[in-house]
């Protein structure tokens, strides 16, 4: 197991009293596997992956990185959040390199493997412009091989879909999913839309509402073998976002 969560807990401290988000989580994921989380709105899946990052601290119980407690930030965590962050002012190279340059790790052998990404996924054209002459997919994809640049063992994805419109959307679920399967990382995606969790999981974690615990966990079964596309056009897609639904208790959000 690369990550285990045991009845991991945090409860904030607000100026109006405490908000307690977790209420213990506990699963565990396998090196190379793809997990989705979805739950209720507010119900506290950015603060478990906030945990699960080391940038928020719990209030009880743990979370295990190939066996290690996770008390902070690690350098083996990959962190993509809902915006792509890129700087407008930088090029796609400069923007890509960014975390190499600030951990000191920009050799010419991470350079090398960050100018294979560029090229496998189709943007070694575009290393010299600026993020603003891209499209919104192109430049998540950027985002995704600047987290990939520093070698992360695990990648956690906040709502990277989330600011695209849904056309812009379909694809770079598909981008995003053959990058991640094809350097084959470990990923947790956070996601309120439970086609985007069927379409690129091999496993889908319900959560309950606020504070959260683990409500249920489907295995996407023969899904598994497709691509975000394929799983759409299968026959079986609607019954696994059905039983999801089911389970997702969402009545009065
Ligand atoms: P989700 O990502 O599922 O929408 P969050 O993890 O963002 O939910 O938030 C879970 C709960 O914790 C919410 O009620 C939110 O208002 C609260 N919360 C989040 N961050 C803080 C914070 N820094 N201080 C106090 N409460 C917070």
């Amino acid at each position: 197991m690369i990550i285990e969560l045991q009845n991991a807990a945090l409860t904030y401290q607000a100026a109006d009293g405490e908000v307690e988000a977790l209420g213990g989580v506990s699963f565990s994921m396998e090196e190379g596997e793809f997990c989705s989380i979805v739950g209720p709105s507010g119900c506290g899946k950015s603060t478990l992956l906030g945990a699960i990052a080391g940038l928020e601290r719990l209030s009880g119980g743990s979370i295990f990185l190939d066996g290690t407690e996770i008390t902070g930030p690690s350098p083996l965590i990959g962190f993509m959040p809902q915006r792509d962050q890129l700087f407008p002012w930088r090029n796609i190279w400069d923007n890509v390199t960014l975390g190499l340059s600030i951990r000191r790790q920009n050799t010419p052998q991470r350079q090398d493997a960050v100018r294979a990404l560029l090229d496998r996924y189709g943007l070694s054209a575009f290393a010299g412009k600026r993020p603003g002459q891209l499209s919104g997919g192109m430049r998540q994809r950027c985002a995704l091989i600047r987290t990939l640049a520093t070698e992360p063992r695990i990648l956690l994805l906040d709502e990277p879909c989330s600011a695209l419109d849904y056309q812009t959307r379909l694809s770079v679920t598909d981008h995003i999913s053959r990058i991640i399967r094809e350097q084959g990382k470990t990923a947790l995606l956070v996601t309120h839309d439970i086609s985007e969790a069927v379409s690129m999981s091999d496993r889908v974690i319900v959560l309950t509402h606020r504070p959260a615990t683990v409500k249920a966990v489907f295995d996407m079964g023969p899904l598994k073998s497709l691509t975000p596309m394929e799983r759409r056009d299968s026959p079986l897609f609607p019954g696994y976002f059905n039983s999801i639904w089911k389970e997702l208790d969402v009545h009065g959000t």
